[in-house]
């Protein structure tokens, strides 16, 4: 008999893992709370890392077909505007780590996601699914054992399953309930992000790089999506939202002037690029401590994946990635529940991944610090990127890991 998996969350996480376990001939359920799927409107960047696993599962025609390729990665200083550091993407990095480095729209992603997870067959999708209840039988720790988990939703439908995988982002009631390690913590940093049609801005401020606009205590990123007709604005600021700002929703309407307060004097380009008449929303970013161990990643029969496993601040951006990968290496781990049990397929996915996972979390606070950094330290951050810049720009060890 086929092995049964729930997974709570059809986010970009959740169809992924689903994509894998059934191309590893699991039977799978997705349970997503929302009555739509769907995604709401901003950009990703997507590593080689995370482009060579979605080509190795046939995807790379269609992503290539949605996404924009950037030319370059840079870096300038927000308060000036000089140029502080480039390196080339576009062809060069496809040659140095052996897959594109891509920018997309969200919802795009999801999108291609939810066709290959429609046209797989042992999917089925379950909108309008909060589960509210996660239990696990006792044998949770022998080889092929009898356990099985059990979740309840919030219309008190009980399902039940050989396993099941926490795919409901970074603030999971599977996490809770399986680590009961509280809730995500604010960061101190809100963003403000905004997608436009270049075609509505001045000559002088489309791009078709990725740049990241570095200033104290604040910065910005800017780059191209589908195929470099529209351009992502996401501009980071230190403090904390009002208090009607529920945390929990990421995505709230916002308004220009507050982000403009909140930067105080930048560049002209900068200051422009805040100005622009768009639907700007606000995000308030929370993480957590990196990971510490396996045992925070998988428990018997139950798994997370993604922002409920290892949310991370977006400065490396990297956690949609990080999903993709958990994923990739989620399905050949699956595959092997037959002959090793479930708990123990589990537990190889969570050793396999805890601990990158943990480094790309911990880089993303790092860089965060380093991005806001202001008086001294601010000046020697730049002369490094001014000596060294295509060299600390570049991560070997995340771009060109194979999974
Ligand atoms: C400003 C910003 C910029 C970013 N830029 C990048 C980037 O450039 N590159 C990158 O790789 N990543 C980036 N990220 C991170 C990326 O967006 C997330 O890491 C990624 O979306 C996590 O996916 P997920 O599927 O794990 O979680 P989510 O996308 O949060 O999906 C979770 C899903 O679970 C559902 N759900 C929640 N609770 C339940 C429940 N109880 N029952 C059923 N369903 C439930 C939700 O409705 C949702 O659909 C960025 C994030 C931010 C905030």
């Amino acid at each position: 008999m086929q092995e049964q998996l729930l997974v709570t969350g059809a986010g970009i996480g959740g169809l992924a893992a689903a994509w894998a376990a059934a191309r590893h001939s699991w039977q799978v359920r997705v349970y997503e709370q929302t009555p739509v799927f769907g995604e709401i409107g901003a950009g990703i960047q997507l590593g080689p890392n995370v482009t060579r696993i979605l080509s190795s599962w046939g995807m790379g025609d269609a992503l290539a077909a949605v996404a924009a390729r950037p030319d370059r990665l840079m870096a300038r200083d927000a308060l000036t505007g000089a140029e502080l550091a480039s390196m080339p993407l576009g062809n060069e990095i496809s040659a140095r780590h052996g897959s594109p480095y891509f920018t997309v729209h969200r919802a795009d992603l999801h999108a291609l996601l939810l066709d290959a997870v429609r046209g797989m067959d042992g999917i089925s999708l379950h909108p309008a699914g909060r589960i509210v209840e996660v239990r696990e039988t006792a044998d949770a720790t022998g080889g092929g054992g009898s356990g099985v988990v059990h979740v309840r939703t919030a219309s008190d439908l009980e399902v039940e399953a050989d396993a099941l995988v926490g795919a409901d982002g970074i603030w999971s009631t599977v996490r809770a309930q399986l680590l009961g390690d509280g809730p995500a913590e604010p960061s101190g940093h809100v963003a403000y992000r905004a997608v436009l049609p270049q075609s509505a801005l001045p000559e002088r401020l489309r791009s078709q790089s990725v740049t990241a606009w570095l200033g104290p205590r604040l910065h910005a990123v800017t780059y191209p999506l589908r195929g470099g007709e529209l351009l992502n604005l996401v501009f980071f600021v230190e403090g904390r939202a009002g208090q009607d700002t529920d945390a929990q929703t990421w995505d709230h309407a916002a308004v220009a002037a507050d982000l403009q307060a909140a930067m105080g004097h930048v560049c002209t380009p900068l200051r422009e690029l805040a100005q622009v008449e768009a639907e700007w929303r606000l995000w308030v970013i929370s993480d957590r401590e990196p990971l510490s161990s396996a045992n925070q990643m998988a428990r018997g029969r139950i798994a997370l994946l993604g922002d409920a496993a290892h949310p991370m601040r977006p400065y490396v951006a990297q956690g949609a990635g990080m999903a993709i990968e958990d994923a990739q290496v989620l399905g050949p781990s699956l595959a092997l529940a037959g002959e090793i049990g479930v708990p123990s397929a589990l537990s190889r996915y969570a050793n396999l991944r805890w601990q990158r996972a943990a480094r790309v979390q911990a880089r993303s606070r790092r860089n965060g610090r380093i991005f806001h950094l202001d008086g001294p330290m601010r000046h020697a951050r730049d002369v490094s990127l001014r000596l060294f810049g295509a060299r600390l720009m570049d991560i070997p060890w995340l771009y060109g890991a194979r999974l």
